[in-house]
């Protein structure tokens, strides 16, 4: 039996990033993972192109990880944002930057990505152990012993990156959360995060229509970001980043035209009196949601009478729609919740009460919104979990 110095449970960024850390600290490093192929979930984000980091500052970093992202300070000042940009420049592969400060791969391929990280564990002769499920994780002594159906690993490092709970079928069920209960580490209640909104909006009709930079508000909070309509809702990170804030039974608001002032809409509805209603609106929004809009009002902006005319731009900016419900934990992007932050050491990432135990990635009691903040704490803090820190 091989005796490594570091094993690591989840081959997502998180676990990816830490072998690679410790591979380069010298460690003989094992990295498992029940899946064929590593980083399943990365490989969905950002519409299969994956949203491999976002570039802003590191206060707009820690505004967009709302769970928890002041924890990271730590971790940030040993391997941020541009440490992730940088570190695949020097593997030859460019990321390109878009809107929301959103990177990807110029190759708009997520494979880039994982390829990159598979690329650069083997140059440095990580062994990578697929279709191993860990069933078991025990430390009679002071080593770790892992066990699968019928392997037993050992190491007096282990690094946990098994992710949270949603999705499972990318193979994060939770079990990293076992583990830190098994040693009596405390593990927050596990929510739902970035969950796509059910409304009775009539989804039929609009689905798979997606907007950039809409305003869906509630209360007093207001997002602006982009929105996809779909057959039980919506979705896209305006929706997600509102899901933090209703839960059902809620009005929300939306607004497709944010740039425009109603005084605006106004005079543009003034400019095109002789069109048909749908083609104007079509100069503004997409054809099926400019239809939409039509409904019930006359065929010509002309033909509007001062009240119609206040209730279509009404509903251009202020359309009141009701949240029934959101999609649960294994139907939400994120996880809130996981293995309590007070447990860990913000600088190593290593268990206060368990010597040699590691957590990084989103098994941690850390949520960050899409567009990157997720996958930069995975990468990042796996980057910190596989150092070592003298
Ligand atoms: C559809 C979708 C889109 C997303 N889009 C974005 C986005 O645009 N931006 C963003 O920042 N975040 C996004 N996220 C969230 C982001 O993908 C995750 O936060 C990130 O992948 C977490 O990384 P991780 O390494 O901690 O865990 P994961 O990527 O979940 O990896 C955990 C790994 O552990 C393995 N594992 C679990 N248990 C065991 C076991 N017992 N034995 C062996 N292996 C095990 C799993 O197979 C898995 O490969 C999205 C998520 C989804 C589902």
């Amino acid at each position: 039996m091989t005796i490594y110095d570091t094993i690591i449970i989840g081959g997502g960024p998180a676990g990816m990033m830490a072998a690679i850390s410790s591979a380069t600290y010298g460690q003989k490093t094992l990295l498992l993972d029940k899946n064929r192929r590593l980083g399943k979930k990365l490989a969905g984000t950002g519409g299969g192109r994956c949203n491999v980091t976002n570039c802003g500052t590191l206060e707009e970093l820690i505004a967009g990880i709302p769970g928890n992202g002041r924890f990271l300070y730590s971790v940030f000042s040993q391997f941020d944002n541009q440490d992730i940009i940088q570190f695949f420049e020097d593997r030859g592969i460019k990321l390109k930057e878009e809107d929301h400060s959103r990177m990807f791969p110029t190759t708009d391929k997520s494979s880039t990505i994982i390829q990159g990280l598979v690329n650069e564990m083997k140059r440095l002769g990580v062994t990578i152990l697929t279709q191993t499920e860990i069933v078991s994780v025990k430390r009679p002594e002071k080593l770790f012993v892992l066990k699968s159906a019928d392997q037993t690993f050992t190491a007096p490092r282990l690094i946990v990156t098994t992710g949270g709970k949603s999705y499972p079928s990318t193979g994060s069920t939770g079990f990293g959360h076992d583990i830190a209960r098994h040693f009596k580490l405390e593990v927050t209640p596990l929510e739902a995060a970035e969950s796509p909104l059910m409304t009775d909006f009539p989804h039929k009709r609009l689905q798979g229509i997606s907007l950039d930079d809409v305003t869906l508000s509630y209360k007093k909070h207001v997002i602006t970001h982009d929105l996809l309509f779909t057959h039980f809702g919506l979705s896209g990170p305006a929706a997600q980043r509102l899901s933090s804030f209703v839960s059902g039974g809620e009005t929300i608001y939306l607004d497709v035209l944010p740039l425009k002032t109603k005084q605006e809409l106004e005079a543009f509805l003034e400019e095109h009196r002789d069109k048909l209603l749908k083609n104007a609106l079509k100069l503004l929004l997409p054809e099926r949601l400019a239809e939409f809009y039509c409904d019930n009002f006359p065929e010509k902006p002309k033909q509007l009478s001062h009240k119609e005319r206040e209730q279509l731009l009404e509903k251009l900016k202020n359309m009141p729609i009701s949240v029934t419900g959101k999609m649960s934990l294994p139907k939400s992007f994120v996880t809130k919740g996981g293995v309590k932050l007070t447990e860990i050491n913000p600088k190593t990432l290593e268990s206060k009460k368990v010597p040699g135990l590691h957590f990084a990635g989103e098994v941690l009691d850390i949520n960050g919104h899409t567009g990157g903040f997720n996958i930069t704490s995975a990468l990042c803090t796996g980057w910190v979990a596989g150092s070592l820190h003298f």
